[in-house]
């Protein structure tokens, strides 16, 4: 029987999650937006401010596990969280989505007794009240973007692992790219990178390591159209020695089912983004709607516009229920990546005709800074792209139908 109700404990953390976004992350999210210079936006007190808040209330480690002093949240759960954060703002949302990775994925696959960092790094991570802690992904690269999805292909990536078998080490050169969120501020890197030319996608590597590495640098925030609250970088790695403890995967043929693994989870959260932030622009239109007056009455009443607010709303509960079934297809961990795919493809769609829709609501005030419905607009053309371009997506689901 399927039920859509969900655990009390998780219906009072959405709501902690929904009083959140409104107080801070909607608010902190427009003055970080309208921050000329993305490197202040990133050092200034807003961020900091905002950060802080959301780790002394434990929204940075919802994914970590309740062992390691996570909040263990997996499947709907996680993406339920994630959509009220987005709800406020999808740059602070993504920070919060992708900040536990590290941190999850040594609690989650108990690693942490293979070297002190580890062990380290998941302590430090759930007991931080401050913000000082969080992870990133690191695959695309400068000449590398949608390569990535060449699950099984003969791509190889530009940056490379060599190893050095007289003491076990690994030197790594190469840059990934602008886009890596939290690439900036990240202390915890998960890496993948050509160990193996010889064998394609099945010859990446895969470390996790410290991101204050000799040898490791990065570029300045990414200068961008929406989004602006998340900081994004270059991170460049030259003639990085890494120790062997910090190899998470040799490269072999479980490289193409830990990425599919990986682009499963994190295409269904890009989804819950997307209809965190039409639902957003949707509710800041209703209310409008019924507020402003053209023609004698509420521009509610009159059909065209209650149309479209239908049309918003259906569109949004549709796309959140496809999200939900990739969820519980995970949460049964018969993850599958064409209903992940699909459910990105759509939402991600919906979200960019649905805040366009309620830009056109507001009319003049729509394209106005007075109102957040422009930015969320601005905010959703960037999840298109996140985590594989949906053109791209689309042939990778279509080549498994
Ligand atoms: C907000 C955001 C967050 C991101 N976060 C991360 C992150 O955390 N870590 C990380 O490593 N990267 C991250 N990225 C990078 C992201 O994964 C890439 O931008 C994306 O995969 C596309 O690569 P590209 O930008 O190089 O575009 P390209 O691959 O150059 O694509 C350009 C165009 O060509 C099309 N195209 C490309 N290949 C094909 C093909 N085979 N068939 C048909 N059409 C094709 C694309 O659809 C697109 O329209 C992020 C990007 C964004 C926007």
């Amino acid at each position: 029987m399927v039920d859509f109700a969900l655990p009390e404990e998780v219906v009072d953390l959405q709501k902690l999650a929904r009083e959140f976004a409104i107080s801070e992350i909607r608010p902190a999210e427009a003055e970080l937006d309208a921050m000329r210079d993305p490197e202040a936006a990133f050092t200034s007190e807003t961020y900091r401010s905002v950060v802080k808040k959301m780790h002394e209330i434990g929204l940075h480690k919802t994914t970590v596990p309740s062992e390691s002093g996570g909040l263990g949240l997996s499947g709907v759960a996680s993406y339920v969280i994630e959509e009220e954060l987005a709800f406020g703002g999808t740059g602070l949302a993504s920070r919060a989505l992708i900040a536990p990775i590290g941190a999850a994925v040594i609690a989650g696959s108990g690693i942490a007794a293979k070297h002190p960092f580890y062990k380290d790094y998941v302590e430090a991570f759930v007991e931080d009240t401050e913000g000082k802690h969080s992870g990133c992904w690191a695959i695309t690269e400068p000449g590398r973007g949608s390569d990535f999805l060449e699950i099984d292909g003969e791509t190889t990536f530009s940056t490379t692992a060599v190893h050095n078998p007289a003491n076990g080490t690994w030197k790594i050169n190469g840059a990934k790219a602008a886009w890596v969120t939290n690439g900036w501020e990240a202390d915890i890197i998960l890496l993948m990178a050509t160990a193996r030319p010889d064998m394609g996608m099945e010859g990446t590597a895969v470390f996790l390591l410290p991101g204050d590495l000799p040898g490791i640098s990065r570029g300045r925030p990414l200068d961008k159209l929406g989004m602006r609250a998340l900081n994004q970088a270059e991170i460049f790695f030259d003639e990085v020695e890494v120790p062997e403890e910090f190899l998470l995967f040799d490269a072999g043929p479980a490289y193409p089912m830990l990425l599919e693994m990986i682009v499963t989870g994190g295409n269904t959260a890009v989804a819950t983004l997307a209809v965190g932030a039409a639902r957003a622009a949707y509710e800041t239109a209703l209310q409008y709607s019924k507020e402003r007056v053209q023609g004698g009455k509420a521009i509610f009443e009159h059909q065209l516009i209650a149309m479209k607010l239908f049309d918003a709303f259906r569109d949004i509960e549709a796309a959140r229920a496809l999200i939900w079934k990739s969820a519980w297809l995970m949460e049964s961990n018969r993850p599958d990546l064409r209903i992940s795919f699909a459910a990105r493809s759509m939402a991600c769609n919906m979200a960019m005709r649905v805040t366009a829709e309620m830009v056109q609501v507001l009319g003049g005030y729509g394209i106005s800074k007075e109102y957040p419905v422009e930015k969320f607009y601005r905010d959703v053309k960037l999840l298109q792209i996140m985590d594989g371009t949906l053109e791209r997506i689309s042939l990778t689901a279509a080549a498994r139908l």
